[in-house]
């Protein structure tokens, strides 16, 4: 298993490593997002849609769960938080199956769904502006996609 770590010390940061990211991604990636209320999830979210070429404003989509961007291929932004107290399957194979990215926010809650195949990235807060940055590849492809990164 190969991971890749760092520490960013501003949400641009983040957002311009979540990009170079976004740039390496290819259709039908998943990623999965934990960290904390704050950590910066939804911040890294935005990056990733740049990199993916995605020009509309991404927001949260705590209310709606799943929101759908277009980008250079289809981008998926899912929040699953209040789905903490259910198993409700809201078709997310349809997603992860797709030829889409797709990013999860509180991925756990639906770890049930998740394919075995995913980047896992972790945001933890060190203090107001930094923030650490893991991500642990579970496959051969995104084993390259951190090695790029670590270029
Ligand atoms: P989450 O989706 O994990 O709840 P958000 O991305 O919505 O978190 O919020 C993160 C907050 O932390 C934002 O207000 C952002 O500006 C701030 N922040 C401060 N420093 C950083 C950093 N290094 N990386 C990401 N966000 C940061
Ligand atoms: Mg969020």
């Amino acid at each position: 298993m190969t991971t890749f770590e760092l520490q960013t010390t501003s949400p641009e940061e983040t957002m311009e490593f979540a990009e170079r990211l976004g740039r390496e991604l290819s259709p039908g990636d998943v990623l999965t997002l934990e960290g904390d209320l704050g950590a910066g999830k939804t911040t890294f979210t935005k990056g990733l849609g740049r990199g993916l070429g995605v020009t509309r404003t991404i927001n949260s989509p705590t209310f709606t769960i799943i929101k759908q961007y277009k980008g250079r291929m289809p981008f998926y932004h899912m929040d699953v938080y209040r789905l903490e107290d259910s198993d409700e399957d809201l078709g997310f194979e349809e997603f992860f199956e797709g030829e889409g990215v797709t990013v999860v926010e509180w991925a756990h809650f639906i770890e049930e769904y998740l394919p075995e195949q995913r980047l896992a990235i972790q945001i933890k807060y060190v203090d107001d502006e930094k923030r650490t940055i893991m991500l642990e590849a579970s496959s051969q492809h995104f084993e390259e996609v951190c090695k790029e990164l670590g270029r």
